[in-house]
């Protein structure tokens, strides 16, 4: 970040942050997210996703800049006239979410390490550095819709990212026990394999 900052100066530029997971981000590489954003010019980031609040992103940035997108967002429509209720939700989220983040990127590891000694599913642990677990199926042994179909049975839910990748997301609903839950539930004793096919 250091060095975009120092690039987009030299260059005059303005630097916006996509940082809809960037708490995720900040507890993973244990800095405050302060320091991420050092020197930018505005940042985005989700109240939702792994803070948990119900719905709803901030933009973060000068003074005139969050009044010129104000009117940029009355223009598109998005303006929310009763959003108390809902800015409540997302005070509760900056306030008692973050400081557990780290709790569900350990239950990341932990899901990852154990779906990972599964014969039919594929992990790369040392990837999983938050709370998101990419999952691959080996396709001689399981297919995808005997996959989604398992973890539809057991009411996991995991959504397809690609013909053989599996994303699974920990968050704050998700405790111990669900872990070791979806890592029995989808042990090969629970789980029809493709049996003429040798491991
Ligand atoms: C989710 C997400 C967004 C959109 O956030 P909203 O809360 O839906 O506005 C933007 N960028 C990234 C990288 C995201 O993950």
């Amino acid at each position: 970040m250091r060095e975009l900052v120092k690039c987009a100066r030299e260059y005059d530029l303005k630097i916006h942050v996509d940082g809809a997971r960037i708490f995720n981000a900040a507890v993973a590489c244990k800095v405050d997210v302060k320091e991420l954003v050092q020197g930018v010019d505005s940042v985005q980031f989700c109240l939702t996703k792994g803070l948990g609040a119900p719905m709803g992103s901030l933009l973060v940035g000068s003074q005139e800049f969050i009044s010129r997108a104000g009117k940029w967002r009355k223009m598109l429509g998005g303006g929310f006239r009763q959003i108390g209720i809902m800015t409540a939700a997302g005070i509760v989220a900056l306030e008692t979410m973050i400081d557990r983040l780290e709790e569900d990127h350990m239950r990341a590891k932990k899901l990852a390490l154990g779906l990972n000694e599964l014969p039919y599913l594929s992990v790369c642990v040392d990837e999983v550095e938050t709370n998101i677990v990419i999952v691959e199926i080996i396709p001689e042994l399981i297919t995808m819709k005997e996959f989604l179909a398992k973890l539809a049975e057991n009411g996991i839910k995991a959504k397809d990212i690609g013909p053989t990748k599996v994303r699974f997301v920990t968050h704050k609903e998700i405790n111990e026990d669900d872990i070791n839950f979806v890592i029995e539930r989808l042990s090969p004793k629970n789980t029809a394999l493709n049996s003429s096919y040798e491991i």
